[in-house]
């Protein structure tokens, strides 16, 4: 059972429009996370007929109080004063026994009055690359909303062709997102977006209120978790896509799996979106585009800040400043500890750089690279060393590498140990996360999209049999785009 409380919902109207998912012919549930329902709190022991109907919204559980959130957002850098959810409504929230509150959202359940030209449905693909990347990247212990079913319609969906639809059940710790905040902040609606901030505040950063300056506290504490996060994507090889305003969380998750991909061989030009045509959210510029994400919040914040605009603005600017410091200090910590260094942080910088510039060079698997050179700590490896054409040089740079291991004071063991744990073997690479829907989608197929999602669940640990999915694709398709199309 579920048990709502939709304190979202209580805020006044017009922070969301109250509809009802619209019914589709024919629901089937094709998956159910246990393990995530467990973990929020939900014993659902329906069979999967009725799941089926509760996961595309055409059964409402009792206390469910639908509605689509409005929104506004920068998209490609362009304000676009009114989005909301065209597509998805969010069924209510519920409370574990710890205390952590999530949102239960429908995505792909119909038209709302945010939809403008959109039909609010999700083609079945979308629905699976999302349930895939989302709990592969839980798995990778990166801040993410989570995927708690997968439902097919049986209806079509229209795009460039006709594609069959489905339903994903989105679990998240909120949908407040940057564009929530501009939404009211563009109509100039203080009083909603103290409202709105508040509850920000109350719901995911309660000790900003310990002081006066609350709201400056509250801007300081969202860039912060951002510089964490976009840290861990680059540290991952992940790139989102479509990094605009609207699908940039204020909890600091992961939000909005469209075109996302994963690179295999490092570059950071590397774009994969389809929609992405000058390069704006490339691998390498996503730190650079959360601070200007961030900027627009900032924006938002200050009439609340301070009354004084000028002494507002300064006070932003500092938080924003201190972004980028952040940013690059959790960067760094990270790809040092990819690298088994955690002491004299600051020094092995130029270690860093030289082998990344190597890795561009040789197009070097960026997972694959990380993975092996634990087993280059005092041995050669053969599997780290075939990553690079450049021979010589990076067999100087493993010499530089070593003498700075020497310097850690730990063992072989303890190094490969913290390696192991922060290097994953597998990621949810394209081609194989392409099968997988492909299967699914044209042979009503799961079984291999079952197989990798068991493989993802455990990305850390070296799976002797799935070696298979730990290596990029024979033929590299440098033509590889993604879609946003969900
Ligand atoms: P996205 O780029 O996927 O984050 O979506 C941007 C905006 O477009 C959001 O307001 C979505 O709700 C809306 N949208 C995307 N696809 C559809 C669709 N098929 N029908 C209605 N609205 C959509
Ligand atoms: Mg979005």
């Amino acid at each position: 059972m579920f048990e709502f409380d939709n304190s979202y919902a209580r805020l006044p109207e017009n922070f969301y429009e109250r509809i009802k998912p619209i019914l589709v012919k024919n629901p089937k549930l094709i998956r159910f996370n246990k393990v995530l329902a467990e973990e929020i709190g939900l014993d659902l022991r329906e069979d999967n007929t009725k799941l089926g109907k509760i996961f595309s919204g055409n059964l409402l559980m009792g206390g469910s109080d639908p509605i689509a959130l409005v929104y506004a957002g920068h998209q490609f850098g362009n304000f676009v004063p009114q989005l909301g959810d065209g597509r998805a409504v969010l069924l209510g929230e519920i409370t574990n026994q710890n205390g952590s509150r999530f949102d239960i959202q429908l995505k792909g359940s119909g038209q709302t009055s945010f939809s403008r030209s959109g039909d609010g449905r999700a083609p079945l693909g979308p629905v699976i690359r999302e349930y895939i990347t989302s709990e592969a990247m839980h798995s990778l212990n990166i801040p993410t909303t989570r995927s708690l079913a997968m439902v097919s319609t049986d209806e079509l969906v229209s795009r460039e062709t006709l594609l069959p639809g489905g339903i994903l059940t989105r679990v998240a710790s909120s949908h407040l997102r940057i564009g929530t905040f501009e939404y009211f902040a563009a109509l100039g609606d203080i009083k909603n977006l103290k409202l709105l901030a508040d509850y920000a505040i109350e719901r995911h950063y309660p000790n900003a209120k310990e002081s006066n300056s609350r709201y400056e506290n509250f801007l300081s504490l969202v860039c912060d978790k951002q510089a964490s996060l976009i840290a861990q994507w680059m540290q991952i090889g992940f790139i989102h896509g479509v990094m605009n305003t609207d699908n940039t969380s204020i909890s600091g998750e992961t939000i909005d799996y469209g075109p996302c991909a994963f690179m295999d061989f490092y570059d950071p030009q590397t774009v994969f979106s389809s929609i992405d045509r000058h390069g704006r959210y490339a691998y390498g510029n996503q730190p650079n585009i959360a601070q200007w994400n961030l900027a627009r919040f900032s924006e938002c914040l200050l009439p609340l800040i301070n009354d004084d605009s000028n002494k507002a603005i300064s006070i932003a600017e500092e938080i924003l400043e201190n972004f980028s410091i952040k940013f690059k200090k959790y960067w760094l910590v990270g790809m040092c500890e990819k690298i088994g260094l955690t002491e004299n942080i600051e020094n092995h910088h130029v270690l860093l750089q030289e082998l990344l510039q190597l890795m561009q060079k040789d197009k070097s698997d960026f997972t694959l690279t990380f993975r092996y050179l634990s087993d280059a700590i005092k041995n050669k490896s053969s599997q780290f060393e075939a990553q690079f054409s450049s021979k010589n040089e990076i067999a100087s740079w493993l010499i530089k590498w070593r003498e700075s291991l020497e310097q850690e004071n730990k063992s072989e063991g303890a190094i490969k140990k913290l390696m192991l744990a922060i290097n994953p073997a597998f990621i949810p690479r394209n081609h194989n996360v392409e099968k997988a829907i492909f299967e699914a989608v044209n042979n009503y197929d799961y079984s291999y999209m079952d197989r990798l999602n068991m493989v993802l669940n455990k990305p850390y640990h070296y799976q002797s049999g799935n070696v298979e999915y730990m290596n990029p694709p024979k033929n590299y398709n440098a033509n590889y785009q993604t879609f946003c199309g969900t």
